[in-house]
């Protein structure tokens, strides 16, 4: 299988956001957004566990009043995973956000107002080693600039996030990230590639309220491919409806695809008339074992034992359905036959010892 990183990425300069570099060559990290209540800290407790779980790097969440700072101060005494507030309009949430602990804070200063509000916001992340997203976002562009511009054009985004990072770095503040998302795929590529020509400071990137599972899906990858295949970006969020668990799949599965991050691949087959077992299930019931492994494999779901194995012979080691039994197969020849019933965990056994072996190789790779 394929191996190694066909993509160049760009230089950036290296920004924390707590424990993780964000830029400066460190793998491109994968951030969701917390979508209950942040004054329920219970729940939004419970989220960010399952976000971490799902390998979720990083974790924004939205501070907007006393109430949700009271539920992002809960959280950060009860979590480690690196958390980012996501603050609007009010420069006093961001500053008392830092203040309870966050290890950057998300803002879009074209709505925080006077540029002394800002200010305040670097001056209490500078005073914590806190780092600063410029968010800017198609949906709230600053006034001068969209009447310059007549419409949040990807010149008009890319002009407001250059206009903040010189006001921030005139305040001698330069840990900063960008980010400059349109709803527009498209759209979204243009004025990346306009920010990336002219700074190096770390790109987020992300297609802004993109849409549905599906929809949503299909427009970020859209956008990403072309862009990190260019070597811009160094963290990202699909920006999906719904429950962000997703969100931390797809971005991972993006990364693999691109040869950007290493892990195990599950392909399964289309189905047919043919199919014996429940490809779906099955395939999603691996999804969910395999996922947190960052060993190259492949592993395959098939319908049937007359073309699975042989169709999936790219795969080291996979599954296919016949009637009343399974047969598990390694790089497209049979193992052995197995209960349908036992099947999975079979294949998580031959898994499992793949990825000792792989391991295995690895640490000697790295001794010799
Ligand atoms: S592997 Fe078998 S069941 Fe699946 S699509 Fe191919 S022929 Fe059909």
């Amino acid at each position: 299988m394929r191996q190694g990183c066909p993509v160049i990425r760009r230089p950036t300069r290296p920004v924390r956001v707590g424990p993780v570099t964000v830029g400066g060559g460190a793998p491109v990290c994968v951030q969701s957004m917390t979508n209950t209540p942040t004054a329920d800290g219970p729940s939004t407790l419970e989220q960010v566990k399952v976000l971490a779980s799902a390998g979720c790097e990083i974790v924004r969440v939205a501070v907007q009043d006393e109430d949700a700072l009271e539920g992002f101060r809960f959280l950060r005494r009860n979590v480690r995973i690196p958390l980012i507030a996501d603050i609007h309009f009010d420069y006093r949430m961001a500053v008392l956000s830092l203040e309870a602990g966050a290890d950057a804070v998300r803002i879009n200063p074209g709505n925080i107002g006077a540029v002394w509000k800002v200010r305040e916001i670097a001056d209490a992340a500078r005073a914590r080693g806190a780092s600063i997203r410029i968010g800017v976002n198609a949906g709230s562009l600053q006034r001068s600039v969209l009447r310059a511009h007549g419409r949040p054009s990807p010149e008009a985004l890319a002009e407001s996030a250059f206009r903040w990072i010189e006001i921030l770095e005139g305040m001698g503040f330069t840990d900063l990230k960008v980010s400059a998302k349109s709803s527009d795929p498209m759209e979204t590529v243009q004025v990346y590639r306009m920010i990336s020509e002219g700074t190096d400071y770390p790109l987020h990137l992300g297609v802004t309220e993109a849409g549905t599972l599906v929809s949503g899906t299909v427009q970020t990858t859209a956008a990403l491919s072309l862009l990190l295949t260019d070597g811009i970006g160094d963290t990202i969020r699909f920006s999906l409806s719904g429950d962000p668990v997703p969100e931390v799949h797809a971005g991972f599965e993006l990364l693999r695809c691109l040869g950007l991050r290493t892990g195990v691949r599950v392909i399964s087959c289309p189905t047919c008339a043919r199919t014996e077992i429940d490809v779906a299930r099955w395939a999603r019931e691996v999804e969910e074992k395999v996922r947190t492994l960052s060993v190259p494999l492949r592993v395959a779901v098939m319908g049937c034992p007359v073309n699975g194995p042989g169709e999936a012979k790219e795969a080291d080691v996979g599954v296919a359905g016949a009637k009343g039994f399974a047969v598990l197969f390694v790089k497209g020849k049979t193992r052995r036959k197995v209960t349908p019933e036992g099947a999975l965990d079979a294949l998580m056994e031959e898994i499992e010892e793949l990825v000792r072996k792989k391991g295995k190789e690895r640490l000697n790779e790295g001794t010799t």
